[in-house]
């Protein structure tokens, strides 16, 4: 069975077909600059691939060039459509309806459209990616849906709901739902099987720290808290947004530069975090980089960081009384070998304790164990794959139906 994977952003499309019987990718690729003029890169995987310049006018635009290249006789990987037989979405907020993938269909897409409100930038982009694809390959064309905020429904209320008039959260909804669902799920089942220990008997914390970062804390395979809140702005600080602060500072900026709280809020998500403090990145790559050259407040906003995740992984030992394993993932959490060590030093004491060779021999991009063999807890290094959990979750809901 192949699926193909779509990430429907609001100028961008990314896409990965994979051949789940033989669990492979055949190709991967992205549309960009939707809207606006139109590029593809396509990248098969044994052959060569192109980039292009094509005029996408819309979504819709954007999919037709995306199956056209993957049937093409010289880039293509499939003979002709019909070896194509469904479509996961990564759709970014679910609300409080979605504890699961699903089937799309009317109904769903009528669900996902009244989540709006509570994911404006990325559910709106999500939709025309589900559209698109009913246009082109037809209404009936099996397509999925996976939520990246379905893994963090199954939080007892204590841990999701905020601490305001309760009719909000009656009215509203308003709660904490955690965002990188896909990727949480993923590390701490993978991280279960390196263990070889059911995930039903284990704690583990999970730490997605990309250029948006979330720590979880996953007790016997269900989340039971997680950094992120209604919106990915809570939590760690980031690349450019703030996350957790005290919210009166909105109201402060405000009266003070006369703003209003969309332009304030504009501010927590694209102008501070790691750019904000350091007033010149947002990559951790330029952080380390302008640190060894002495720059004082490019090392204070990595410290700033790692004393973030550090407090996260000591909250959720304690709300999950101990944890199994500690596992880094994402773009920093998978190549950043020196935030791994700050974050894990001095943890000892809590039967944390990283092995510095491990952690500084561990390959880019594969799974490894950095932990001492004497630590109680492992560390473990997982590269997430979210699309490979949506083309899972794709052929499961796809076969049940058939
Ligand atoms: P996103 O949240 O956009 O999906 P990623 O998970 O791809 O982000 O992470 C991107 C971040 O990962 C970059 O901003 C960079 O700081 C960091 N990163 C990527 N590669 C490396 C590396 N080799 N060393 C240190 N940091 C890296």
């Amino acid at each position: 069975m192949n699926v193909l994977v779509v990430n429907a952003g609001s100028s961008s499309l990314k896409y990965q077909l994979f051949d789940m019987d033989k669990n492979t990718v055949l190709a991967k690729g992205l549309c960009e600059r939707i809207g606006i003029d139109g590029r593809i890169t396509h990248s098969p995987a044994d052959k060569e691939g192109f980039k292009a310049d094509l005029p996408m006018k819309t979504h819709a635009d954007a999919i037709k060039y995306v199956i056209d290249a993957l049937v093409d006789k010289n880039h293509g990987v499939v003979k002709s459509l019909k070896e194509i037989d469904a479509v996961g979405h990564r759709v970014l907020h679910g609300g409080a309806k979605f504890h699961e993938s699903v089937l799309i269909d009317d109904k769903v897409l009528a669900a996902i459209e009244e989540c709006i409100p509570l994911g404006p930038l990325h559910n709106p982009a999500n939709l025309t990616g589900i559209r698109s694809c009913a246009e082109v390959l037809g209404k009936d064309f099996p397509q999925v849906a996976v939520f990246d905020t379905a893994f963090g429904m199954t939080m007892p209320e204590k841990a999701f709901l905020y601490a305001i008039p309760h009719r909000y959260y009656d009215d509203y909804k308003i709660r904490r739902y955690g965002f990188h669902g896909t990727s949480h799920r993923f590390v701490s089942a993978r991280a279960a099987q390196m263990l070889g220990r059911p995930a039903s008997e284990l704690k583990i914390i999970t730490c997605h720290l990309g250029n948006g970062s979330s720590v979880s804390a996953v007790k016997n395979g269900k989340c039971v808290d997680t950094s992120m809140g209604l919106t990915p702005l809570e939590g760690l600080p980031m690349g450019t947004r703030s996350g957790s602060i005290d919210p009166a500072v909105i109201e402060f900026i405000s009266e003070h530069e006369n703003k209003s709280a969309k332009e304030v809020l504009r501010i927590l998500n694209k102008e501070s975090g790691m750019l904000g403090i350091t007033g010149k990145s947002s990559d951790f790559r330029d952080l380390h980089a302008e640190a060894k050259k002495g720059d004082d407040r490019c090392q204070l906003a990595i410290d700033i960081f790692t004393y973030a995740v550090r407090k996260y992984i000591g909250a959720y030992m304690a709300a999950m009384e101990g944890v199994d394993a500690v596992v880094f993932t994402a773009g920093v959490g998978e190549n950043d070998r020196e935030i791994r060590a700050d974050v894990c030093k001095g943890l000892d004491f809590m039967g944390i304790s990283l092995d510095e060779d491990k952690n500084s021999n561990a390959p880019r991009g594969t799974e490894a164990v950095i932990s001492k063999d004497s630590s109680k807890a492992k560390i473990l290094v997982i590269p997430t794959n979210e699309e490979l959990v949506i083309a899972k979750d794709t052929v499961d809901i796809v076969l049940n139906r058939k």
